[in-house]
């Protein structure tokens, strides 16, 4: 049984399914995907989660599991472009999937010495993503001395030179001159929900993870979730939509159900939440299975956002598929988020740009599918939104697009906004947090619960467990939970 149809679930559902297991989905929403959802505006389906895709291998290998391929089952097209990003309406910088352009446009941006000083920070992400790949992000959650085991004396020096106990603000320091620079590769940190001031330098990571491929998928992002239910359900597996469960049952200690919040009980020898774990942790699930997982402090959630998607011509400014506007002050937007728990008063902007091609191609003609991200405080269980913060936080959002030049014709009534309260309401238990518990400090990693909980028969899935968050990472913990699950059924009936 599987708790959860976010992209964690349905890969548990796709491997175990492969494996011949009987398995249900039961999903508390309408269609599957959790945060890789969608919503309508006006007609227009737009993505309203996830839109960068990388480490295409996590999902090739998952539809090889499951006997088919990616390229069978999914339409992906590799983007020149990863991200453009601005500062103002003169400062403009693109970052290619081809290493030696983004070499040059940093030449052009910054200088030939800061040219050479990205490739030597592309080569350390690098180092550091090859360092933890096997024994960290495709292995079952390691102990700090589990991952000195697992790497060997050969490894030792990789995982010093990593650099786990600086922030990953200081090393970037270290390797750029240029203030811009040190801001635009500071925000993967974001990735992860994490503030670049607080996060370990280990997440520079991320930055060889985009190098590495960035991929769109052909009618969006949902539709990976769509594919991979489809396959799942090709495979054997069950899904029941509008199901919410509300009670894990445990007959001596171990776990033997299911209730769903209708009274309806349904038996099952193994489940898997793909929830948060902190919904695990406060109860939603049963005072019994509360203390399977640790709880996650509200000071130590993960980043949430204030996201508004809209159907409008976009005008001034070439948008690429993904653009990025940086704030003035990232300290300070960092310090009103996490510090004041506040929206900040000056926010960097994401832009998807749903109808913009995988070559920047040429803009739309009239109004086209816009997807505006700022981070925000992961408050939403005690705080809600009110009309005139939202207002306010789209005058200075929207006013940064201006500054750049880029005009939106917004229409209100063809926009559709998420607040943390909204998102608290979508993935209860987590204040709107959108990426599990945030990766602030070198033990944060490790406090990631792992696919095994203290509770035989109950598993963990999903971006607030190991490896961490991000759609492939939480994809990789739905093949870590099943095979742990398949484990364990084969250890037992020996
Ligand atoms: C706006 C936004 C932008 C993002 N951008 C990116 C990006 O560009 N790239 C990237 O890789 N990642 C991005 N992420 C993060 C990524 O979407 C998530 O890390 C990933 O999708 C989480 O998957 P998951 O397996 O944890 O499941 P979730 O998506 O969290 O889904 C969990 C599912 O469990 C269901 N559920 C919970 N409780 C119950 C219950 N009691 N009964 C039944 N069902 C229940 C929920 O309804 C939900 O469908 C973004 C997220 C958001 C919201």
């Amino acid at each position: 049984m599987i708790v959860g149809a976010g992209i964690g679930g349905l890969t548990s559902a796709i491997e175990l399914a492969a494996r011949g297991l009987e398995v249900t989905v039961l999903e508390r929403a309408g269609a599957p995907g959790g945060k890789m959802r969608e919503v309508q505006v006006g007609k227009a389906p737009l993505d309203a989660g996830p839109t960068v895709l990388t480490m295409r291998w996590v999902f090739e290998a998952i539809c090889e599991a499951a006997g088919s391929s990616l390229a069978a089952e999914v339409d992906l097209e590799q983007a020149e472009v990863l991200a453009r990003h601005a500062w103002s309406a003169s400062e403009r910088l693109d970052l290619f999937a081809d290493l030696e352009r983004s070499a040059d446009a940093i030449a052009a941006f910054s200088g030939p010495a800061e040219r050479q000083r990205f490739l030597a920070f592309s080569e350390d992400a690098r180092a550091i993503y090859r360092t933890l790949k096997e024994p960290f992000i495709s292995a079952t959650r390691p102990s700090p001395v589990g991952l000195v085991r697992r790497v060997g004396p050969g490894g030792l020096g990789g995982l010093i030179n990593i650099k786990p106990f600086a922030t990953m603000w200081s090393a970037l320091g270290e390797h750029f001159r240029d203030p811009r620079l040190r801001q635009l590769f500071g925000r993967y940190a974001t990735y992860c929900g994490s503030s670049p001031y607080a996060a370990p330098a280990t997440l520079m990571l991320v930055a060889h993870v985009e190098q590495d491929g960035v991929w769109l998928v052909k009618g969006g992002m949902h539709q990976l979730a769509q594919v991979f239910a489809g396959l799942a359900q090709r495979l054997g597996a069950t899904f029941r939509y509008q199901a919410e469960v509300s009670e894990i049952t445990l007959e001596r200690g171990r776990v033997d159900g299911v209730t769903l919040a209708n009274g309806e009980r349904i038996p099952a020898d193994a489940v898997i939440i793909n929830g948060d774990t902190n919904a695990v942790a406060s109860g939603l699930f049963g005072k019994r299975v509360s203390r399977a997982v640790p709880a996650t402090p509200p000071p130590e959630r993960s980043l949430s956002a204030i996201t508004w998607n809209l159907v409008a011509k976009a005008e001034g400014f070439p948008l690429s598929r993904h653009t990025v506007f940086f704030s003035g002050d990232y300290q300070a937007e960092f310090d009103d988020i996490l510090k004041h728990q506040r929206i900040p008063r000056a926010p960097t902007v994401y832009i998807c740009a749903q109808d913009r091609d995988a070559h920047d191609g040429p803009a739309p003609e009239g109004p086209e599918r816009l997807l505006c991200l700022v981070n925000a405080p992961a408050i939403g269980d005690t705080h809600s939104f009110n009309r005139s913060e939202i207002e306010q936080c789209a005058q200075s959002t929207f006013g940064l697009l201006e500054r750049c030049g880029l005009h939106i014709q917004q229409d209100p009534a063809h926009a559709q906004v998420t607040t943390p309260t909204v998102f608290e309401q979508l993935f209860p238990a987590t204040g709107g947090a959108l990426y599990g518990r945030a990766s602030h400090g070198w033990m944060a990693s490790f406090s990631r619960p792992g696919a095994r909980t203290k509770i035989p028969g109950l598993y963990l899935a999903g971006g607030s467990t190991h490896p961490g968050p991000g759609v492939p990472m939480a994809a990789l913990s739905g093949r870590l939970a099943a095979a742990s699950l398949t484990a364990d059924r084969v250890s037992t009936k020996r």
